[in-house]
């Protein structure tokens, strides 16, 4: 398994949504409210298989979430569905296989930072020392996204 990277441009593009929308952002980060002020609708799949964990569709401007799966992995698909959106990335129908896989790990950094922001974690990494089960509560995210999420956040501060 390859180490987890953060691309810098993918996060560069959820700070500055969070700075533009959620300027003094408290967790956990409300992405259902960002998704409603970029103006789009987001549904409930209920008929979705466990594979398909959302799809967007930029011109109707909705946004689909299955509803089978866990609130907190609903939270990482709108977060990651936001960062096609907000990239620019082309329809899945109009890419090679290689492209998909490079835009969704794109649109997976982009939501690690937008759902835990590197500046929310710094001031509290400031403060005191939290455990990675305390912090994936706070922010509202899987405890194994948040343990990804810390160590690339580690990697970075050196
Ligand atoms: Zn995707």
């Amino acid at each position: 398994m390859s180490p987890p990277s953060l691309s810098g441009t993918s996060a560069d593009a959820a700070q500055a949504l969070l700075s533009t929308f959620a300027p003094d952002p408290h967790p956990p980060i409300d992405v259902e409210r960002l998704a409603t002020l970029l103006g789009f609708q987001v549904v409930e799949i209920q008929s979705a298989g466990d594979e398909l964990s959302g799809l967007v569709s930029p011109r109707h401007k909705i946004i689909g979430v299955n509803a089978n799966h866990h609130p907190r992995r609903q939270r990482f698909t709108l977060a990651h569905e936001l960062g096609h959106i907000i990239l620019n990335h082309p329809p899945e129908g109009r890419c090679s296989a290689r492209e998909i896989a490079l835009f969704n790990r794109e649109a997976d950094a982009f939501a690690s930072e937008l759902l835990v922001p590197t500046q929310l974690l710094r001031q509290l990494a400031g403060t005191r020392t939290y455990s990675p089960s305390v912090l994936s509560r706070l922010f509202d995210v899987s405890e194994e996204a948040m343990i990804l999420r810390l160590k690339i956040f580690v990697g970075r501060r050196s």
